[in-house]
């Protein structure tokens, strides 16, 4: 028998991640992501469930163990609890993890575990509720808190928050920030504000490194955990007087590419090598059918070939990635 085949790039990286984008549509208006709302394209064609499934399958079987389902906004998804209890029939996908704003989190939250959803990210840019408002466009602070604590009633969920740092905007926040994992059990995650093709006066304006909020952690007496193979981007820190932990994710920092383990597919079908990269490879015409599985792992082998080995964020170059609703972020 030969080797089995696996997700490796040529500088060693291999890929157990899979990020995949179920839609492009998102109901809120985040300053940095989508500031005038989600505009209709001529053609909302995403992923339908059979080809979602085909592709995860043809993944699973390249070494794939972490599925994360994103957007856009999931949750607009009417058949997101049938995607969900699909993936968990590939007995080899070990984490189906879901990235949302947590609008509808509340009412369906239980439904989403049932059908098998074992981690949560939770975007939460402000615990400020009008600052909240002010950044998202929407008043659901409060409501998206009630759904994380319906989450957390089941124990075994993986919870994590998202704040985009911003600077003059939520950069005084981490009193807040403690005062929530002091008692409970959650990791937030601070991610630095990306430059896309669509923000660029708002980077300017609001861009600031997370080196700073770092020190201070680190000052605290917060300790860096390692990482599982399967881990988001996101450096942690721990403390013994907090339950819960501190993330950061700090995309222009030097090694941030180093430790790539993840791909990602975006809602039209197309495997993206990198956040930042250009293009992508059209997948869709290898997921009509089951028989097509071996055809599909050959592309995905294939193009792999060619991942750079780090993005050019830090010379300006922000690939063809207009905003990470595109994308999944
Ligand atoms: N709508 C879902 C949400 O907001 O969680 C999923 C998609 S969203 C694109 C995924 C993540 O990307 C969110 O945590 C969001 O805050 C983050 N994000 C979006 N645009 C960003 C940017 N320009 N820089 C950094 N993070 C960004
Ligand atoms: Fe929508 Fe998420 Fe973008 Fe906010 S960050 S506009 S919730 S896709």
């Amino acid at each position: 028998m030969g080797k089995p085949l696996e997700l490796k790039d040529q500088f060693g990286r291999v890929f157990p991640y899979l990020r995949l984008s179920i839609t492009e549509a998102c109901n809120f208006r985040c300053q940095y992501c989508l500031p005038n709302g989600f505009q209709k394209p001529c053609d909302m064609n995403f992923l339908r469930r059979n080809e979602i499934i085909n592709l995860i399958k043809a993944f699973a079987q390249l070494g794939t163990k972490k599925i994360r389902l994103t957007g856009g906004e999931p949750t607009i998804r009417n058949d997101l609890v049938e995607i969900i209890g699909a993936i968990r029939e590939i007995k080899t996908i070990e984490t189906i993890a879901l990235t949302t704003n947590g609008y509808k989190l509340e009412h369906q939250a239980k439904n989403l575990i049932d059908a098998g959803l074992n981690a949560i990210n939770v975007s939460i840019d402000s615990l400020n509720a009008d600052k909240f408002k002010i950044i998202t466009g929407h008043d659901k602070l409060q409501s998206i808190l009630n759904g994380i604590f319906e989450v957390a009633k089941a124990k075994h969920i993986k919870i994590k928050t998202n704040s985009v740092l911003l600077k003059g905007i939520n950069d005084d926040e981490l009193p807040n920030i403690l005062r929530v994992i002091q008692n409970n059990n959650i990791t937030m995650r601070f991610i630095e504000l990306m430059r896309t093709g669509d923000n660029q006066d708002y980077f300017e304006k609001h861009h600031v490194s997370t080196n700073l909020m770092l020190k201070h952690i680190e000052e605290m007496g917060f300790e860096r955990i390692s990482r599982d193979k399967v881990a988001g981007p996101a450096s942690e820190y721990a403390h013994e007087d907090y339950k819960g932990k501190i993330g950061i994710i700090a995309p222009y920092s030097k090694d941030f590419c180093s430790s790539c383990n993840r791909l990602r597919i975006s809602a039209r079908g197309e495997l993206k090598l990198c956040l930042f990269g250009d293009g992508g490879l059209d997948l869709r015409p290898y997921l009509q059918s089951e028989n097509q599985i071996e055809e599909l792992k050959f592309q995905i082998l294939k193009a792999l070939k060619f991942k750079l080995p780090t993005h050019n964020l830090a010379g300006g170059y922000t690939g063809s990635t207009k905003h990470l609703a595109q994308i999944g972020g």
